[in-house]
């Protein structure tokens, strides 16, 4: 956090000069979408991941979890999103998702998990140290919270739900299983739907930024949103680093959404050797990966989708 006050302070700066230029941009081009105060940036997000990870691992149940979690409320209440909290227990631990929410109208789920994996038990096993968590865990949180920033939808019709699942990483430890976070929340959302809420879709971006990207379909996703949201990533420019073939079927947050029928997406790139180890740092991750990822989902939102 020691630059944190020193990137405040320049942000604020030059915002005012950034939203005159677009103001005005938007008086010349004639507004063809609600106007966005401008597009996602990469390099914005990896800022953001790097003060994320000022916090150093974020397991669940520990005091830098707690306060990471505190940063995003800020966060998302800095970008004009109404924060909201979803506490429960998991294995003798808390257990607390953070979102957001902004509109109304069908709700759509945007997620990420902001907690970090207890034991760095790649290759060799053990528990010796914790994960960082730069590109799993710190990479989704950072385009979530840029798009927060940056999505400009109609929010008379859209509601958009920005969710940082908690507990989604000490699968097989301790007799831990994987995504506790999200099945906690997912029984948030049953409960609104059954008092007359509609959720249209569930997007989950989980390990995206890896400077050597490569994003497959993966098995468990809607094929009918994937395939949306590659032919976005394609016309963006990104089809060598969105691949349209599947590779992995995973276990990730997006489980609990699809098991209620919601269709749901896994933006995942598990090509990582990084994984599960003491080398997940911030050094592994790029600003064009991250915004590759930021940009095909906000184009995707901000097309109708
Ligand atoms: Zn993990």
């Amino acid at each position: 956090m020691v630059d944190g006050g020193i990137r405040i302070l320049r942000r604020f700066r030059f915002r005012p000069l950034i939203g005159f230029l677009a103001a005005g941009l938007g008086v010349f081009l004639g507004g063809c979408a609600p106007a966005a105060p401008r597009s996602f940036s990469g390099a914005e997000a990896y800022a953001l991941a790097q003060e994320f990870l000022e916090f150093g691992p974020r397991v669940s149940g520990t005091e830098a979890n707690r306060r990471a979690g505190e940063w995003i409320q800020g966060q998302l209440k800095e970008a004009g999103w109404d924060p909201f909290l979803d506490e429960g227990e998991y294995m003798n631990t808390p257990v607390r998702n953070i979102a957001g929410r902004k509109g109304g109208g069908p709700i759509l789920i945007l997620g990420a998990h902001y907690d970090s994996r207890r034991c760095a038990d790649q290759p060799q096993g053990g528990c010796a140290e914790p994960v960082l968590g730069a590109n799993d865990g710190a990479s989704g949180v950072a385009v979530l919270l840029e798009l927060a920033r940056t999505l400009g939808l109609d929010w008379n019709t859209r509601q958009v739900w920005l969710v940082f699942f908690d507990a989604e990483d000490n699968g097989r430890l301790d007799g831990w299983d994987w995504i506790a976070g999200s099945r906690q929340f997912a029984l948030r959302v049953r409960d609104a739907r059954a008092a007359g809420d509609e959720f249209s879709a569930m997007i989950l971006l989980d390990m995206i930024g890896d400077a050597d990207q490569q994003i497959y379909f993966e098995g468990n996703s809607d094929p009918v949103l994937r395939e949306e949201i590659w032919s976005t990533a394609e016309s963006l420019g990104f089809g060598a680093f969105f691949l349209p073939t599947q590779k992995f079927t995973m276990l990730d947050d997006h489980i609990p959404f699809r098991d209620l029928g919601i269709p749901s997406v896994d933006i995942i790139d598990f090509d990582y050797p990084h994984w599960h180890t003491t080398g997940d740092t911030l050094d592994k991750i790029s600003e064009e990966s991250l915004e590759r990822a930021g940009r095909t989902v906000e184009v995707w939102l901000e097309g109708g989708a």
